[in-house]
């Protein structure tokens, strides 16, 4: 039996428990893993709290990522002893996922745990810094470097913009940190960002075109957000856009696209393919300044996740969730 957040649903009714778990109730997977170290994501705590459809298979133990010891392989590229972290792949949605004292998953979904890096460090990264550093290695790969110009970071002080923001600082870049939290500003610049830009310049009315500002971007934000970006990115710059924070919807025209040249990077963390993983995984521990980044977390036991689920999504707690389930 093991310790585990188990999520159920009887008659349409969703109900959540810290509870022991056989280990005969474990999904399928072909390795084994000890947890150490979990977090509390957004999607987690809208699946703990039932507030949007995440969880597509009952019972289920939340927990998007984990970092952990591995106790049982059949699989060839892992062995009893190593450390390990899992980002994605439909875990804590459709497979059980980190909140748990015990995991088993598929051996290709994992990734070995970067040497410098420790697995408490591993979750204060988590989706939301590997994700960071997925936009960074877009932004690059379009051929974006500190001497196109200044780039912008959305959502700034959010998880993703955190650290997207402390990467490109570090690479050499001048980074705009849009904000909609004036507050936050010394923070952010403590970060490396350059110039802190209200978020209320990019909420407007959007025009097909404005001055051109950025030669490339990090969006969290969608919607209005995404297309005011757009619209102000220098000719041949890249926006990698990864999420929906001010909404799903898209409200631009394709004149940036084929007027100035610019593209729209895509970026997705979940179903992101192994090899790709690994290497934003190593740069994310060559590059990362994680006394910077630490400052940011805050620690959340086991038997108070739960209660702690709905505060993070009222906004109540700032910084990321690690969660120690069983630290070594
Ligand atoms: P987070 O920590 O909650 O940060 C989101 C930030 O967005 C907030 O801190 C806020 O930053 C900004 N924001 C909030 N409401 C906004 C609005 N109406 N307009 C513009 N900005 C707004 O979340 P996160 O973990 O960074 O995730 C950010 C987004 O990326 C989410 O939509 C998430 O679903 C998505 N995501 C996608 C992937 C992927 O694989 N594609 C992976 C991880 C996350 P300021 O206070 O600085 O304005």
């Amino acid at each position: 039996m093991f310790d585990a957040i188990l999520i159920e649903k009887t008659d349409e009714t969703q109900s959540v428990k810290l509870t022991q778990v056989g280990e005969d109730m474990l999904p399928e997977g072909d390795v084994r893993i000890d947890v150490a170290w979990s977090t509390l994501n957004y999607k987690d705590a809208l699946a703990i709290t039932g507030t949007a459809p995440v969880v597509r298979k009952f019972p289920m133990v939340p927990g998007i990522d984990f970092a952990g010891v591995v106790t049982q392989s059949a699989h060839p590229d892992y062995a009893v002893g190593d450390h390990v972290v899992l980002n994605g792949w439909g875990v804590g949605e459709v497979h059980w996922g980190g909140l748990a004292k015990t995991a088993r998953v598929k051996g290709d979904w994992l990734v070995p745990l970067p040497e410098g890096i420790s697995m408490r460090q591993a979750m204060e990264i988590g989706t939301a810094g590997y994700t960071a550093m997925l936009c960074v290695m877009a932004l690059e790969a379009h051929g974006v470097v500190p001497a196109s110009g200044e780039v912008a970071v959305t959502g700034a002080a959010g998880g993703v913009g955190s650290v997207a923001t402390l990467l490109l600082a570090g690479r050499g870049f001048d980074v705009a940190a849009v904000t909609g939290r004036a507050s936050e500003a010394d923070y952010l610049t403590g970060l490396g960002a350059t110039s802190i830009v209200d978020r209320a310049e990019l909420s407007g009315k959007v025009r097909p075109l404005n001055k051109e500002r950025w030669a490339g971007a990090v969006d969290v934000a969608g919607s209005t957000v995404l297309a005011n970006l757009l619209s102000m990115m220098r000719y041949g710059g890249t926006v990698a856009a990864c999420g929906l924070a001010a909404g799903m919807d898209l409200p631009t025209s394709v004149v940036p696209f084929i007027l100035r040249g610019v593209t729209l990077a895509g970026v997705d963390s979940v179903m992101c393919p192994s090899e790709k993983r690994r290497e934003a995984w190593r740069l994310l521990a060559a590059e990362l300044d994680l006394e910077k980044l630490g400052g940011a977390s805050v620690e959340v036991p086991m038997d108070k996740v739960i209660e702690t689920a709905p505060k993070f999504l009222d906004g109540q707690v700032r910084g990321r969730i690690v969660v120690p389930v069983a630290p070594e």
